[in-house]
């Protein structure tokens, strides 16, 4: 008689797999047959879909910029419902399970309210509830400080939850259930013959997650990638294999391109006749990371006498408050008529690790581009990806153009 190995493997599911009770059921049920396979299971839970959107709404409206500490006071008692009502649905479903809070596992994060970064977990816990044959239901996106204050993970913070606690137990694999089939060659939504990605690189999918593909948090890939767990993406609503994040395996060098996305609501400043001398970058870029706005793109052009221009990509929610820091804290190196801004720009990116070995991907791009037309305002690369910055109204053309350009779609 063979006995397989007890596997120990953590699963999270979004808000739209947990979005109504119905849902929740469903999830207890898939939950219990992997633990009856006789793994130890995780299951790490979003809040109801929409949930999250009504407690920052709510606090939004006593409060346009909220204290960002009672923020996270609001923000996570969404995944508190949700854990709760979990481990009751694993109960009436004749199981065993136990609800833990961000505090009672101990998720240790920094104090970075809104987007603390978790430092540490505690696995004792989950250990004991895994003793007594209990799923141990997590609420993802929260965490507590070193002084016991609730924090919050930033936006999808729940995927980076799973990850971690995947990381900090050793798991044999994460998975991520959420309303699509897996990661995709481009957004299906905008381009229909778009391809699931059987397998995919942290590396790729460190770039696709930055680069506007939201089916993972950022973050959850980094943690992915340093401790080497196998991350799973797969849809809650069926059965069907997924997109597994690995390691990058030599197969994934011979294909040139392996996704294309485009980021929207980018914004521009320029600031024009900056005195061109040693730290300037940083005396203009220093208070507005300071205030916590991260830039992107960045391109400095020499023009005559000493002086040269300075363009960044910004989010264009961050716009207003850039332009009043740089009009109040840098008016000695540019004068207000020196800033200029334009909003409603879109970065699109094309991303694969066959870019390292192949040449002519950028050169491809262009033409691509230029084909439709499409006007590009920066360029920015790195070894595994190319971006451009063009009008925000072009971004779907410019996806559906380089998808088909680089012969990604299904059947291709
Ligand atoms: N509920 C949080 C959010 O909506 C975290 C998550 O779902 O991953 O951002
Ligand atoms: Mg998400």
């Amino acid at each position: 008689m063979e006995i397989s190995a007890a596997l120990v493997i953590v699963q999270k599911y979004g808000g739209t797999s947990v979005g109504t009770v119905d849902r929740i059921r469903n999830v207890a049920r898939r939950v219990l047959a992997t633990q009856r396979k006789g793994h130890d299971v995780v299951v790490v839970v979003s809040a109801m879909s929409g949930e999250t959107n009504r407690l920052l709404g709510l606090a939004q409206q006593i409060s346009p910029i909220p204290d960002e500490r009672e923020l996270d006071v609001v923000a996570s008692t969404g995944e508190q419902v949700t854990v709760g009502l979990m481990a009751l649905a694993i109960h009436a479903e004749g199981g065993k399970a136990t609800s833990l809070l961000g505090h009672q596992v101990r998720i240790l994060t920094d104090s970075a309210f809104a987007r603390a970064r978790i430092q540490d977990i505690d696995v004792q816990a989950i250990r004991k509830a895994f003793a007594a044959q209990k799923i141990a239901v997590i609420a993802g996106f929260q965490g507590v400080d070193k002084d016991g204050n609730i924090t919050t993970l930033g936006r999808g913070g729940s995927d980076t939850s799973a990850v971690a606690v995947a990381a900090a137990l050793k798991a044999d694999s994460c998975e991520i259930y959420t309303d699509v089939d897996g990661v995709y060659t481009a957004d299906p939504n905008v381009v229909r013959n778009a391809r699931k990605i059987d397998r995919i690189s942290y590396e790729e999918m460190l770039e696709l997650a930055s680069l506007g593909a939201k089916v993972l948090q950022i973050r959850s890939v980094e943690f992915g990638m340093k401790y080497q767990v196998p991350i799973h993406v797969r849809s809650s609503f069926n059965d069907h294999e997924g997109t597994w994040v690995v390691p990058e395996e030599k197969a994934m060098e011979a294909v040139l391109v392996a996704g294309v996305t485009a980021t929207r609501d980018e914004a521009k400043i320029t600031l024009s006749g900056v005195p061109d001398r040693p730290g300037v970058q940083a005396e203009v870029l220093r208070p507005l990371a300071e205030a916590g706005i991260v830039v992107d793109v960045i391109v400095q052009a020499h023009i005559q006498n000493g002086r040269t221009n300075l363009t960044f990509t910004l989010p264009s929610a961050d716009l207003a408050r850039a332009k009043d820091i740089l009009l109040k804290q840098c008016a000695g190196i540019c004068p207000p008529e020196q800033l200029k801004s334009e909003e409603n720009l879109s970065k699109v990116s094309v991303v694969g690790v066959g870019m390292r070995s192949h040449a002519g991907v950028a050169l491809k791009m262009f033409e691509i581009l230029a084909k439709e037309n499409i006007h590009v305002h920066l360029i920015s690369t790195s070894e595994i990806k190319i971006s451009c910055v063009i009008e925000g109204k072009y971004a779907e053309l410019a996806v559906r153009a380089l998808h088909d350009g680089f012969g990604l779609a299904a059947g291709a």
